[in-house]
């Protein structure tokens, strides 16, 4: 069920385990601000999740209650899994659903990182 992107951070929740590493995933990144790792149902050929290392429900919980050196970390994470993977040159979409209306459904913050392929209208 989509969550409303201001809802009270749920320690349960899937992303949350993965960065307590109970539930094992593929390690893309990681640094004091950000963790990347695979989409379980990737819809291009690269599909990556960005999450913030701490407790943030949304985007829109995220940029009004991080840090501006967790903002800043986080954004530069982003940008450094994108050369990491080798996009950067031919392109990559960074996008973030942010409670109901933009149906998010994992309640911790992420982005999608997309790219290896044309992306034409996905996810926009
Ligand atoms: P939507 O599913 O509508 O894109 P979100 O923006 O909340 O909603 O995205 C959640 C993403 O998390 C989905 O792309 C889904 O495939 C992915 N996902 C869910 N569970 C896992 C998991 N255990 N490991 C990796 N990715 C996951």
């Amino acid at each position: 069920m989509p969550v409303n992107g201001l809802d009270a951070y749920d320690d349960g929740n899937i992303f949350a385990k993965i960065l307590r590493k109970e539930i094992p995933v593929e390690v893309i990144y990681e640094d004091d601000y950000a963790f990347a790792f695979p989409d379980i149902a990737p819809q291009v050929p690269v599909h990556v999740l960005i999450i913030p290392k701490g407790r943030y429900v949304s985007f829109a919980d995220f940029s009004a209650q991080a840090s501006e050196t967790e903002i800043a970390g986080f954004t530069r994470a982003v940008g450094k899994v994108a050369r990491q993977l080798g996009v950067e040159e031919s392109g990559y979409r960074v996008i973030s659903n942010s409670g109901l209306n933009a149906g998010q459904e994992v309640p911790h913050y992420h982005v999608h990182l997309c790219a290896g392929a044309p992306l034409g209208r996905l996810l926009q």
